[in-house]
């Protein structure tokens, strides 16, 4: 009788740790693939005159002249 719990037990802890596992490894997946079409670093722009990388939204003047970026406080 014990022994039957005992060996249920098992097979459900087990059962969980494999399954944990998968949720583990698809986790990690997932993690890789990445949600990368939301981060903004694939939309970053770069500005001519100064190199500068940013994203559209957070685009600003960096004070070069022939930078098109403008900031609008000052346009
Ligand atoms: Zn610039």
């Amino acid at each position: 009788m014990l022994l039957g719990i005992g060996v249920l037990a098992y097979f459900a802890i087990k059962g969980r740790i494999i399954r944990l596992r998968g949720e583990f490894q698809e986790a990690l997946r997932r993690a890789s693939q990445g949600p990368k079409s939301s981060l903004p670093s694939q939309d970053m722009v770069k500005c001519p005159s100064c190199g500068t990388y940013s994203a559209p939204s957070q685009q600003k003047n960096c004070g070069k002249s022939e930078c098109p970026y403008k900031t609008p406080s000052m346009a």
